[in-house]
């Protein structure tokens, strides 16, 4: 069993909120203080919880949803308005994250045979309605939050499967590989969660690799950004560029990889590298086939993996799958050629 060591993961990266400040755009001030917070407070928690983690094997529980509304406050699991099996709420926003936590847990399931994020049935905690404008949706290392969005520039993060999905799936990272959220181990932590949102959300509208638009977050952009996304897997550095959130900074090769020290070492900049990989992977052999290699492979990864080191472990996992005829014979081909194209 791997330490809990979980990130604070937002969907939305820090460069888009400081340009939108930039920009004048009344996004909650509070945003990046809110963040610092829940980490201080969370990592409390989860040394605890590692280090009796580390006594006791957790026991399997169903992997229930338990759903709870913030009210407006930046308090979790402050009440709980919906749980596994109940009744539908008034509040639609209640009953879609309900919805798509579900739609989730069983992509997990059926695809792989994996159960919640920890393999265990963990109880999926998903908050709403956090915080005022909350223009954000995180997950804190064993839970989900989602603002509201201030109504113009961001609208309720709670409705966007691939949202969810992108969070979630840093819960599954985090009890699997355990990639460390920073540089290119953290690039490979982000491009993980927007590999699952982007195919569970093909698998929930049926669509192929060559129909979805391989773009994350275009459904919580609001009125003032419409057209745009938060990330493009086909297109790296072509989401947005809007006088609002700027450009897109996503490089698609490693020619033009962010050196930087901001975003974590460019986590959610350089995740672009690897994306471009799956969708031309996806593109070659199929999204379900894709998802099944990455899935594998992640469960093989180390914390500490880099862009060489994970395309290494892909390549012995295509070998291991085509022989095993879980995936076509040519994938080898397809993941060499694809890694070939961005420069690795
Ligand atoms: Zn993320």
């Amino acid at each position: 069993m791997k330490k809990h060591v979980g990130c604070l993961c937002q969907i939305i990266p820090p460069f888009i909120i400081d340009e939108l400040k930039k920009a004048g755009v009344a996004i909650p001030t509070n945003t990046r203080t809110i963040s610092r917070e829940f980490r201080e407070r969370r990592a409390d928690q989860l040394a605890l919880r590692s280090s009796q983690s580390a006594l006791v094997t957790p026991p399997t529980k169903n992997a229930d949803r338990f759903v709870y509304d913030s009210n407006t406050t930046q308090h979790q699991r402050l009440l709980l308005v919906r749980k596994e099996g109940g009744a539908a709420t008034v509040d639609p926003i209640v009953n879609t994250v309900y919805e798509n936590a579900g739609i989730i847990r069983e992509y997990y399931k059926t695809a792989f045979n994996y159960l919640s994020v920890d393999n265990h049935g963990a109880d999926l905690i998903l908050n709403v309605h956090f915080g005022q404008n909350y223009a954000n949706a995180f997950w804190d290392g064993d839970e989900m939050t989602f603002g509201d969005g201030d109504g113009e520039v961001f609208i309720n993060l709670a409705n966007a499967l691939d949202v969810a999905g992108h969070e979630l799936t840093h819960g599954v990272v985090q009890y699997t590989a355990g990639l460390t959220y920073q540089g290119q181990p953290g690039a490979l932590n982000e491009h993980y969660a927007d590999v699952f949102g982007s195919v569970i959300k093909q698998v929930s509208k049926k669509q192929t690799a060559a129909t979805a638009d391989w773009l994350i977050g275009d459904e919580i952009m609001g009125p003032s950004l419409q057209g745009q996304a938060l990330r493009s897997m086909k297109a790296p550095g072509t989401a947005y560029d809007n006088p609002l959130m700027g450009k897109d900074p996503q490089p698609d090769h490693m020619n033009a990889i962010y050196k930087g020290t901001g975003d974590n070492g460019g986590v959610h900049i350089n995740s672009g590298i690897p994306n471009k990989v799956f969708f031309l992977v996806a593109t070659g052999i199929e999204t379900d086939k894709a998802a099944l290699l990455w899935f594998e492979t992640l469960k093989t990864l180390k914390p500490t993996t880099n862009f060489k080191s994970f395309k290494t472990a892909i390549l012995k996992q295509a070998k291991k799958l085509a022989v095993a005829k879980r995936v076509p014979a040519d994938t080898e081909t397809v993941v060499k050629e694809s890694f070939l194209a961005v420069g690795l």
